[in-house]
């Protein structure tokens, strides 16, 4: 009799509680994304609604290039350094060719009545802000800004983190996963060289063989004396700077990835992945390792085999540590048609990348198919950087690929890359995607802020306390969308 009383009250609650529950959510779902397809072409309104989304986390995001140019020209005004006139590039000690008049200190541009003019164009070196489009080609143009500000970006570290937290919380955004600082850099060795020939040879017939040569690598670089400091110094930074500025609220969290620089000599690039690598697996705020600068640059484009045999064998030695790859970020016309064809497919065959960053030129790969289904099956998901791809590769509209990745069910996040260089935001990357792709509703909106949050690097601990929080955050923001 119990029994049965239990289970009329259970049905009565089902009826009264969950399902009008899930009708009203289920129709205020069906109004969001009547009103959004109403806004489709309306940027401003776009603007408006997508500001106040959750949006989950940024997950490609070079911490450098995300810092907006004001913040370092406060630095070079408030510490009166030299510029120079003509191309306007900053150092911090008296110019060797003081007399040719080129350089002045900030405080005379100023007494001169200059200053407004030559922070526009600082501006201008340092970001895409009014660019041209023709003085120089828009890669170069981008790529060149990172050593331009080099001088503030490295004395206002604790400066840009919390402007990342207060831009993050001020247009939703709960989590950041940055490619922060570089970990530092193991001595030359005599040796260098010889490892160099030998990397250079195996790569010529691609002979796995190399996986062999790696350890004995390994075995010599990480029984250096500095091996283990070098890593435990950058850690104890990384550590005491984000303690120090209290990044980490119920508002906001930010985690950190090691990346190395892939336009140096092969055994180089080892030495600061194994660094990279080392100083990851002993810590619970840098999350994972990335591999950085232009694809289509010669080293690169000559050592992409290399470089993922490198992820390869690393990651079976450090087992808990993640690693995102930008590959793919290259279009025709920027390579030869033959390099289009395979990079995606290493750096997740071989590489066994976590995540790819970019992955613009998928369908010129030789089995694009087979990639895509494995990128899907895997849950290898795709960092789409929408703004970055238009103005550095001008891949956009119908031409960019995201639309093949959401129909092979890869998993997408969408992220800023530099948002500081390319003057751009997390809200404008959601504005872009709405607009220019009719086949995304407001459900595939939310399914790849929830990507951004689940495919992150964090620990399952955080993950599931940012996962409830987003919960809470749609459900306001629903919420007051629907009154
Ligand atoms: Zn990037």
């Amino acid at each position: 009799m119990r029994k049965i009383y239990n289970i009329v009250l259970m049905t009565i609650i089902i009826y009264i509680v969950i399902i009008p529950a899930e009708g009203s959510e289920l129709e205020s779902i069906a109004r969001i994304d009547t009103t959004l397809n109403m806004y489709r072409n309306n940027n401003v309104k776009l603007r408006q609604i997508f500001q106040r989304m959750p949006k989950g986390g940024d997950l490609h995001h070079h911490y450098s290039g995300s810092i907006y140019a004001e913040t370092y020209l406060k630095y070079i005004e408030d510490n009166d350094l030299w510029v120079n006139k003509i191309n306007y590039e900053i150092i911090d000690q008296t110019p060797p060719n003081l007399e040719s008049n080129e350089w002045s200190k900030i405080s005379s541009i100023k007494a001169d009545g200059n200053w407004q003019n030559t922070k526009v164009k600082i501006i201008e070196s340092w970001s895409i802000l009014y660019y041209n489009y023709v003085s120089e080609p828009t890669d170069e143009h981008f790529f060149a800004t990172f050593e331009k500000f080099d001088i503030p970006k490295k004395n206002t570290i604790s400066e840009g983190l919390i402007e990342l937290r207060e831009r993050a919380i001020n247009e939703n955004v709960s989590y950041i996963e940055s490619m922060f600082i570089s970990v530092g850099k193991l001595p030359k060795y005599e040796i260098d060289q010889i490892f160099d020939s030998t990397l250079f040879k195996l790569q010529e017939t691609k002979d796995k063989a190399i996986q062999d040569s790696l350890e004995i690598m390994f075995k010599y670089y990480s029984s250096q004396s500095s091996y283990k400091s070098i890593a435990n110094t950058h850690n104890q930074k990384v550590d005491s700077l984000h303690k120090v500025l209290k990044l980490d609220d119920y508002k906001f969290t930010i985690r950190y990835q090691n990346y190395v620089v892939r336009v140096l000599n092969p055994t180089s690039v080892f030495k600061d992945l194994i660094l990279s690598f080392e100083s990851a697996s002993n810590s619970d705020l840098i999350v994972g390792v990335n591999i950085v600068a232009p694809e289509n640059n010669t080293i690169s484009m000559r050592d992409y085999w290399l470089h993922n045999q490198f992820f390869r064998f690393l990651k079976n030695k450090y087992k808990n540590v993640k690693t995102a790859m930008h590959a793919g970020e290259l279009t025709l016309g920027l390579v030869k048609p033959e390099d289009l064809s395979w990079h995606i497919k290493e750096s997740v065959f071989e590489g066994k990348a976590d995540r790819i960053g970019h992955g613009v030129d998928i369908a010129y790969e030789s089995n694009s198919d087979s990639v895509l289904k494995y990128m899907a099956e895997n849950q290898i998901p795709v960092e789409i950087n929408l703004t970055s791809n238009e103005f550095i590769l001008g891949v956009k509209g119908s031409s960019h690929p995201i639309s093949l990745y959401f129909d092979y069910n890869v998993p997408i996040v969408i992220s800023t890359d530099d948002a500081g260089v390319l003057r751009t935001d997390m809200t404008e990357q959601y504005i872009k995607l709405f607009q220019t792709f009719s086949n995304f509703n407001y459900l595939d909106l939310k399914k790849i802020v929830y990507n951004s949050i689940n495919y992150s690097f964090m620990n399952q601990k955080d993950k599931l306390r940012l996962i409830e929080d987003l919960d809470m955050r749609f459900e306001i923001f629903e919420r007051t969308f629907v009154n």
